[in-house]
């Protein structure tokens, strides 16, 4: 993506927008030698671990491994694309953007017009609705429990009932009719004549991201003949009316509200989703502030990509019927794909969230707040109250329960579902998991291949040896590693020289999560030395970090090693090493201490892993030994490496 710009002008911009001042903007910075520290805007922390390097030009959090230049700070800080982050530094610095080709400059051209017409558009709705005009506009609102202060943070305006009330104050204010078109602001009725598209309506104009206007939704007021304006239309008016697809907005890849929740989105690490404007408006009154619309009941993939660039949760908020079809059918398969967890907030039959945060905010929270993961929501929906009386209702929840969970792709996750539900239905697991499996003979989904978690990519069956192996790219959140263990493994290495250079070539790359460490240890093992990487031969980022690691930048996360290493030699495991100084510092430890974090790094991420997994385990094993012996054998094995990797075992096996 950087290719459209040349590498000389993207130098110049970075030299233009010092990251120090960029990112002061945004985090507290204390000098801290070389460089500056700060709390980290992308993890929640107390103890600062965001570093920048003002001589490299880069950040880095060694609490959650987030890093790069400056550009990529304004991408992650306000949700940027990355011409996006370049355009807006390239303004922040005044620096005309490079020149391109004719049909970029023509296309860029038409954004900036069409910008500059919605943003005039917007204000002339805003102030007619607070103009003597908009009173009954401004009476619905009221009525619909809108307040004044809430309807200025998301623009609304009203578009009067006459056909040309824009034409003309777009003549007054020099704007072109041809724009006004271009815009889908002005179309041309059957007559030939042109006509305002929104009339009588309440405006919401749609932002992106950055809070630009770039569409406009239309309302109905629902007073009787508000929508006349004095044009004959073929139709009755439909209650909501959308601008028409443009250079700036396609329909399906906005999130209503998105600008205004991103913030909290990004804090909370969730959001909310609802359905439309008003349910949107009312949740914020209600005090909900992450929430945004998706303006449609089906979540297209492009949607979920931008739900995904800010948290790794959503709670779906539609009606009861509306969320119920989604959850299932295949509605919300998108989000789970994509690797959101993924809640559903339940509803009073027949009433909306825009109801239920207007007679009782405090409510409308509480049930964001108990929303349902979404397999005990769909759950809920497929069994039904009826099904624990009578015989033939239970059957057809057994039948729909079982047809859903044929659904799940993963062999694991299938049986745990199946006892859970079979909990739910009080039959037993065989019985549901046979039905399960039939449903899946049947619609010629492949029978069970082993453990096998393909959509969360946790597991991969492996045939070396029938071992389970953990992916460690692809790791749950939940049970990722924490970045500064890896942080703290390479500053041990980089202040370490001697032992270091012996280590590296023991080290595997994809041990580490964090990217960036990832091209710390290839870079490491490819010159076989720490100088090239100080001297930036390998790039101002690991030069970055490198510098870092051995100035004892990250000095402070080093609490994990430090602990094990010190508990290892007071058993005399680690022969002549840190004596309990461990990372930090102290005597220079030996090549087998420098081994022992190898290992432990490795262990301590696999005892997460298994942790996570415990529940999991029990579950199959309660039903295995009926029905895979060979997978139940597995688990005996691992139980006995986790009761190897134990602290103390650990040790004495050292010894
Ligand atoms: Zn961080």
């Amino acid at each position: 993506m950087a290719g459209q710009y040349p590498p000389e002008w993207l130098e110049e911009l970075r030299r233009a927008n010092d990251i120090v001042q960029v990112i002061s903007e945004h985090v507290t910075l204390k000098r801290s030698g070389r460089g500056f520290v700060g709390l980290c805007p992308f993890h929640q922390e107390r103890t600062p671990s965001f570093h920048v390097h003002p001589e490299r030009q880069f950040f880095h959090c060694f609490g959650c491994g987030t890093g790069g230049d400056v550009i990529r700070f304004v991408m992650l800080i306000r949700g940027l694309s990355f011409p996006e982050a370049v355009a807006w530094l390239a303004e922040r610095a005044g620096i005309p953007l490079p020149a391109a080709g004719a049909a970029q400059i023509r296309e860029e051209r038409e954004r900036r017009e069409l910008l500059e017409v919605h943003r005039w558009a917007a204000e002339f709705f805003r102030q007619t609705l607070w103009s003597e005009i908009g009173r009954v506009c401004r009476e619905y609102l009221a009525l619909r429990g809108i307040k004044e202060e809430t309807a200025t943070r998301f623009l609304l305006g009203y578009a009067p009932p006459s056909p040309d009330a824009i034409q003309l104050a777009a003549r007054r204010a020099g704007v072109s009719p041809a724009l006004l078109i271009r815009a889908g602001l002005v179309i041309t009725s059957r007559q030939g004549q042109a006509v305002d598209r929104f009339r009588g309506r309440l405006i919401f104009p749609i932002c992106d991201a950055q809070g630009q206007v770039i569409a406009f939704g239309g309302r109905v007021l629902d007073a009787p003949g508000a929508e006349v304006g004095g044009v004959a239309t073929s139709a009755p008016a439909p209650k909501y009316l959308n601008s028409p697809e443009t250079a700036l907005y396609r329909k399906g890849r906005q999130l209503y509200g998105l600008h205004l929740a991103r913030e909290s989105i990004r804090r909370l690490g969730s959001a909310v989703v609802v359905e439309g404007y008003m349910d949107c408006l009312s949740l914020v009154q209600a005090g909900v502030e992450n929430v945004v619309a998706s303006l449609g009941t089906a979540l297209t993939p492009a949607q979920v990509q931008l739900l995904r660039r800010y948290a790794p949760t959503v709670t779906i908020a539609y009606d009861a019927d509306t969320a119920g079809e989604l959850a299932t059918g295949r509605g919300l398969d998108l989000l789970e794909q994509a690797g959101l967890q993924v809640r559903v907030a339940v509803w009073p039959e027949g009433k909306d969230p825009d109801d239920v945060a207007r007679q009782d905010p405090a409510e409308a929270r509480e049930r964001l707040g108990k929303a349902l993961p979404i397999w005990e929501y769909r759950f809920s929906r497929l069994i039904g109250p009826a099904a624990s009386a009578d015989p033939e209702a239970r059957r057809q929840a057994v039948r729909r329960v079982a047809e859903a969970l044929a659904r799940v792709p993963g062999a694991a996750e299938r049986e745990v579902l199946v006892q859970q539900a079979a909990g739910l239905l009080a039959i037993p697991p065989t019985s549901l998991a046979q039905q399960v499996e039939e449903t899946r003979r049947r619609q010629g989904m492949p029978g069970l291949p082993g453990a096998r978690r393909s959509k969360s990519g946790s597991w991969q069956h492996t045939n070396e040896g029938g071992r389970l192996q953990p992916r460690s790219e692809q790791l749950p959140p939940t049970v990722q590693r924490p970045a500064e263990v890896e942080a703290s493994l390479l500053a041990w290495i980089c202040r370490h020289r001697e032992e270091g250079r012996a280590l590296i070539s023991q080290l595997n790359a994809a041990w580490f999560r964090v990217p960036a460490y990832r091209r710390f240890v290839e870079a490491l093992q490819e010159w076989g030395d720490l100088e090239p990487l100080l001297t930036g031969k390998a790039g101002e980022e690991l030069a970055a970090l490198a510098a870092a690691f051995v100035s004892g930048a990250c000095g402070d996360t080093g609490g994990l090693l430090s602990v094990s290493v010190g508990h290892a030699a007071e058993d005399g495991t680690a022969r002549g090493g840190g004596g309990g100084a461990g990372v930090r510092g102290g005597k220079p430890a030996t090549w087998e201490t420098g081994q022992e974090l190898v290992w432990r790094v490795q262990a301590q991420a696999e005892i997460a892993i298994i942790g996570n997994f415990e529940q999991e385990l029990r579950d199959w094993e309660r039903m295995l030994p009926t029905r895979l012996s060979g997978l139940n054998r597995l688990i005996l094995r691992y139980k006995q490496m986790v009761a190897n990797l134990a602290p103390g075992k650990a040790a004495e096996r050292g010894a």
